[in-house]
């Protein structure tokens, strides 16, 4: 990226952490163009159209276990339509369940749906009076000193074995960022965590929803992080990398189950559609990004950025600067000593004076690169980030 003054930047945030291959794709770039001489806009809503149709065969060859697809416009939207559904399916299996279970420091989004699985005191507290009905469990990834991910992971499932035990039966569904709760600062916990949420939802009648819109299209290693527990949840949201960066777009994945829920009587639809659903032009951006990331083998690259990348973050570490590095594949969180008001955030700022755009989390600088990311590039990125924290973490 280069500013106003022409000097160059190398993305390490992948601006908001979407764009897969880097800014601009020539692909892609070509795949939008060709879109425009066909179709530049139609209504998703009650209609359909060729790049919406070819998108969800793609999404769904990706994703086993999940069979339906329903568009939404961006990642806050896909997980308000995940939660209506969740709702609406209880409805309609005969047992309305107007309770979601989610964990704290989770953020879904801004809307008031997502704020309501959100647990982020910062963005959601001013909001609580207005919100879904709700039961949160701790953070698996919040662990005490000394403590093991496994230790961690074990606390909360007792804690959602107990939220099960006495509302189980009100609980539509459990909404959880797999592996990694990414707003909060990269909070990565145990698979174990994620595969006792997928028991206890099947146990108690719930649904598992899991929100992929930071982790999806392979950003911690396999498509989408669920993977690495083995599990199949039953909503998926997916948005941000979905189009490489360059449209918005999301979708909440289904399976067939959820689905047929929805059918056999007018009033058993799911009304919920907005006027940009599925845009053509977003849906050709989507097409071509997943083309390229099966193509190019986005998880085995990832698997090679990770590792590497890793390597290079140890020396950073090691510093007495450094509290904590948390990495899934290419999602990376470099908690700095809290020195002073906003330490993350001269870290980034001193990063930019080196040609290094990242973005804090509080005192988590985040390192979200291009999936594609070269090696000098990759040097460059964490060398900036070491002399950064130098400077400012004194
Ligand atoms: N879910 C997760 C896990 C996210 O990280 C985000 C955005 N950071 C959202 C939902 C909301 O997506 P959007 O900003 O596109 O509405």
């Amino acid at each position: 990226m280069y500013d106003t003054d022409g000097r160059k930047y190398l993305d390490g945030v992948s601006s908001l952490w979407v764009t897969t291959f880097g800014h601009r794709t020539p692909e892609i770039d070509a795949a939008i163009i060709a879109q425009l001489g066909k179709l530049d806009h139609s209504t998703f809503l009650g209609a359909t159209h060729t790049p919406g149709i070819e998108l969800a065969e793609k999404l769904l060859a990706l994703t086993p276990g999940l069979d339906k697809v329903f568009y939404a416009g961006d990642g806050s939207s896909a997980v308000e339509a995940g939660l209506k559904i969740a709702y609406q399916y209880s409805v309609q299996s005969g047992q309305p369940r107007p309770l979601f279970v989610h964990l704290s420091e989770a953020y879904h989004g801004d809307t008031l749906g997502a704020v309501s699985v959100g647990g982020m005191k910062l963005f959601h507290a001013t909001y609580r009076p207005l919100l879904l009905k709700t039961a949160t469990v701790g953070s698996p990834g919040l662990r005490a000193p000394g403590q093991t991910p496994v230790e961690r992971a074990a606390e909360v499932i007792k804690e959602l074995e107990a939220v099960m035990a006495a509302q189980g039966d009100q609980v539509c569904a459990i909404v959880l960022e797999p592996m990694v709760q990414a707003a909060a600062g990269m909070l990565t916990y145990d698979a174990s965590f994620l595969r006792a949420a997928r028991e206890l939802a099947t146990k108690y009648g719930a649904l598992l929803m899991v929100d992929e819109v930071a982790t999806g299209i392979a950003r911690t290693g396999p498509m989408w992080a669920h993977q690495h527990a083995g599990i199949t949840p039953d909503l998926l949201t997916c948005g941000k990398g979905i189009t490489a960066g360059y449209l918005p777009l999301s979708a909440v994945l289904a399976t067939d189950e959820v689905y047929s829920a929805f059918l056999g009587a007018p009033e058993k639809t799911f009304f919920h559609g907005h006027t940009y659903t599925a845009n053509p032009l977003a849906c050709a951006a989507a097409n071509a990004n997943l083309t390229l990331a099966v193509e190019r083998d986005l998880p085995g690259q990832v698997a090679v950025l990770g590792a590497r990348l890793a390597d290079l973050l140890k020396p950073v570490g090691d510093r007495d600067s450094v509290v904590e590095i948390r990495q899934l594949g290419a999602m990376i969180g470099v908690e700095v000593a809290n020195v002073r008001h906003r330490t993350g955030f001269e870290v980034c700022r001193a990063a930019r004076k080196r040609g290094v755009w990242l973005r804090p989390l509080g005192d988590t600088v985040i390192l979200m690169p291009p999936l594609t990311l070269g090696e000098a590039e990759q040097n460059l990125m964490v060398e900036a980030l070491a002399e950064a924290i130098d400077e400012v973490v004194r």
